[in-house]
């Protein structure tokens, strides 16, 4: 069988200016090959998509945003909306990430609305899902991750799924320096990975792409895509550093192509 094709997809957080992310932005053109045999992706502030988008353009680096919001538009103050981030050049949107979940107040019921609002469009939604320190500590990782699963993803249909990328990231290990071993992470992916079978049949779970993201360096991300079930990799911190993320998209084209 062969392996999905690999997303390494930075994530800025709160991080960057606009003349900041241009000169990120700048630095990671020239240091990312154009390659195709794995899709990049970089999702900084809002404040910063459209600088970002007009540096990207003629490069393989693609441009997402870190949330939206359900409708179209309205009077939803501080809020951005799919069409929005579609002509601020993006194409894909991180969705659920846990970060949202613990200041923001977002659960699996809007995470789900999220999902049906960004697919219209031709947004690709990363779904972030992962289980807490005091979750994993009380062996509930599988059941948090079925509820987030059937919850954040009720409705979907096949089509949709495979749209869709799934990000499992364990909380415990986001901006911790704690990495998952690849043991622990390839035993959720190939749940996640199971569950999508049981919901939607062999061929469509074969091709969900399901990445890892938790503290993820140069240093692990070879390692980390050795696995079946590991098609790459959302990057927080790293990602801020134009050479070690150029590095990990390096590295994993080469755990891709080996
Ligand atoms: C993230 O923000 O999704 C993330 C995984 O962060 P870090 O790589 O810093 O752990």
């Amino acid at each position: 069988m062969a392996k999905r094709k690999p997303l390494i997809a930075g994530n800025w957080k709160m991080y960057k200016t606009g003349p900041q992310a241009a000169e990120l932005t700048s630095r990671l053109k020239s240091l990312v090959p154009d390659i195709m045999d794995v899709d990049v992706m970089v999702a900084p502030p809002f404040t910063a998509l459209e600088v970002v988008a007009g540096i990207l353009k003629g490069s393989v680096i693609h441009l997402g945003g870190q949330d939206l919001f359900w409708e179209v538009e309205g009077a939803y103050t501080g809020e951005i909306s799919a069409p929005m981030l579609e002509a601020a050049g993006c194409n894909y949107v991180i969705i659920g990430h846990s970060e949202r979940r613990q200041y923001f107040g977002e659960t699996n019921a809007t995470v789900n609305r999220k999902i049906q609002a960004a697919l219209p469009g031709g947004l690709i939604p990363v779904v972030c899902i992962g289980e807490s320190e005091a979750e994993r500590e009380s062996n509930e990782t599988f059941s948090v991750v079925q509820k987030q699963l059937e919850e954040g993803l009720e409705g979907i249909t096949s089509d949709e799924i495979q749209k869709v990328t799934v990000a499992y990231e364990p909380v415990w290990a986001i901006g911790t320096g704690k990495t998952a071993t690849t043991d622990q992470a390839q035993e959720v992916h190939q749940f996640i990975r199971g569950w999508m079978e049981t919901a939607y049949g062999n061929s469509v779970a074969n091709d969900v792409r399901i990445l890892y993201g938790g503290s993820v360096k140069p240093e692990n991300i070879g390692d980390l895509m050795t696995m079946a079930d590991i098609d790459g990799a959302l990057v927080g911190g790293a990602s801020l550093d134009a050479d070690s993320f150029a590095a990990i998209v390096r590295l994993s084209i080469n755990a891709a192509t080996d």
